[in-house]
């Protein structure tokens, strides 16, 4: 067991004001992995006079300066990846390879707004009168309360960090209380890099505490959440009853649309890595395959064949292709999907069951004839279970992508530049991919649409919510 991970508070690593702890575990093992110091009130306060001093002097520095450090933290990152990404596999079970992605992507996330954070630019609106000079400035809203997710520690919480610091704000956030080390490491890269106190503070301890003392706080401007949607709309409808701004990036359901002139085998191949990355426990992750009459059977033979190939093991070892399940509490919702499934006579084509009894280990699983009622066909599986659909056309494949109230991602594998770019028209969804699962990239959008939430977390939409625009009108006669 490592040493407690601390809280960190304008600019100093630190016990809880209680030194109240909570365990976590790795998940390949059941084994105590490690203790995370929890944050009450008055760490909290203390946390939010931080932000705000560190808010007046991040915004004083100019955006070369603020990118500087950003790129420098991460450098350190890239040189700290070997140390990192094995603490990470560890709290969250992913396969080494996997982690070693994700303290790279993390580096990324932070080098590319390092660079965006230097393009934040105001306009000149021609003037009705030559005396009058009418401009817009962008501001930084002020300090924001983040709060990042267990299943990618690092990413997730990249994005967060990264878009606030490089817009000039500074940040509050609640990392996940299950995998909290590697990124407590992420933090340390910051602060090593030179991130003044108090512009970057990480806190853990009972989420609804926490956010229900930071959201309404008098020194938060902004609340971003990455979760489900359930909690989402919790908090959403708070920062709403105090005006804060929100972003919100929230379940997802995704439907991948097979068509029956796709290349199978690629199609195959590709879905199979992208639906049990992570163990599935990805908002864009695959859920529903929609596939068409004419090639159901061969496409099904090759998904299963290629599942059943898979090896779960522990994160750690070599030739692990897909790890644990991050908590036992997404093992129980696997088994309860698939018995709920099979109640109602859906056929299990491979997998549907825990492996061992040790560590949170769940069959790559792929679900066959399951009833629309069935909850894993309404709900989001996040996890290593996806269901196969066979459908006529194209028009019933897109009513069946756009009946949930999800809107998050979607796929389709098709030869025919006409029916890719009507998938793109019709399908209701934040991120559309076709012929490959290409989302994620810090210089794209990454975003949902209805219950999946609002908001981007990619690309130059993500730094429009943490600025604010100011309107200047200016008579040159005095
Ligand atoms: P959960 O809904 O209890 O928690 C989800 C996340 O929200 C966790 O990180 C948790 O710490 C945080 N959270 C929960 N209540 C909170 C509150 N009141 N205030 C602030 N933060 C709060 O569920 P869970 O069992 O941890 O995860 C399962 C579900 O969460 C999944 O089914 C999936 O839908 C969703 N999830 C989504 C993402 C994503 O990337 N969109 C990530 C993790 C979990």
């Amino acid at each position: 067991m490592g040493e407690t991970v601390q809280l960190y508070i304008d600019g100093m690593w630190r016990d809880g004001a209680t030194r109240e702890t909570t365990d976590f575990w790795d998940p390949a093992t059941g084994a105590t992995a490690g203790a995370v110091a929890v944050a009450t009130s008055k760490d909290l306060e203390e946390a939010c006079s931080a932000a705000d001093r560190g808010f007046r002097l991040w915004r004083a520095k100019s955006a070369v300066e603020r990118s500087g450090l950003l790129r420098k933290a991460s450098a350190l990152i890239r040189e700290r990846s070997a140390v990192i990404a094995p603490l990470l596999t560890r709290e969250q079970g992913k396969p080494l390879a996997q982690a070693r992605q994700e303290v790279e992507s993390s580096a990324d996330i932070f080098e590319w707004f390092a660079e965006e954070g230097r393009r934040v630019y105001g306009r000149i609106i021609p003037s009705r009168a030559p005396d009058v000079r009418l401009s817009v400035t962008r501001e930084p809203v002020g300090p924001v309360a983040s709060f990042s997710p267990w299943n990618f520690p690092l990413a997730q919480a990249a994005r967060k960090i990264g878009a606030a610091l490089a817009s000039g704000c500074s940040v509050i956030l609640k990392g996940p209380e299950e995998a909290p080390e590697a990124l407590a490491r992420i933090v340390g890269a910051l602060h090593d890099a030179g991130i003044p106190a108090g512009v970057l503070n990480l806190v853990y301890g009972v989420p609804s505490e926490i956010s229900s003392f930071l959201i309404p706080h008098p020194a938060i401007r902004k609340i971003s959440f990455t979760g489900s949607t359930v909690v989402g709309k919790q908090l959403a409808a708070m920062a709403g009853a105090h005006m804060k701004r929100a972003t919100m990036e929230l379940g997802g359901h995704s439907p991948t649309l097979v068509f029956e002139d796709a290349n199978l085998e690629r199609a195959a191949d590709l879905l199979t890595a992208f639906k049990f990355r992570n163990a599935g426990q990805v908002c864009t992750s695959p859920a529903r395959i929609l596939i068409q009459d004419k090639v159901y059977g061969e496409f099904k033979s090759k998904l299963v064949e290629r599942a059943a190939r898979l090896k779960t093991g522990n994160g750690s070892d070599p030739g692990t292709d897909m790890g644990p399940l991050a908590n036992p509490r997404r093992v129980q919702a696997m088994e309860a999907f698939v018995q709920d499934a099979t109640d109602r006579n859906a056929s299990v084509a491979t997998g549907g069951r825990r492996i061992g009894n040790q560590g949170n280990f769940f069959e790559p699983t792929i679900l066959e004839d399951v009833p629309q009622p069935a909850r894993i066909m309404n709900e989001e599986p996040f996890g290593p279970i996806m269901t196969l659909q066979r459908f006529a056309d194209f028009d019933s494949m897109v009513e069946e992508a756009n009946r949930l109230p999800y809107g998050l991602a979607a796929y389709a594998y098709t030869r025919s530049a006409r029916t890719a770019a009507m998938v793109s028209d019709a399908v209701e969804s934040g991120m559309v991919s076709i012929n490959h699962h290409g989302l994620g990239l810090p210089e794209t959008p990454f975003g949902g649409v209805k219950d999946s939430g609002y908001g981007s977390e990619g690309g130059s939409e993500a730094m429009e919510p943490y600025m604010v625009s100011k309107f200047v009108t200016h008579s040159l006669v005095d």
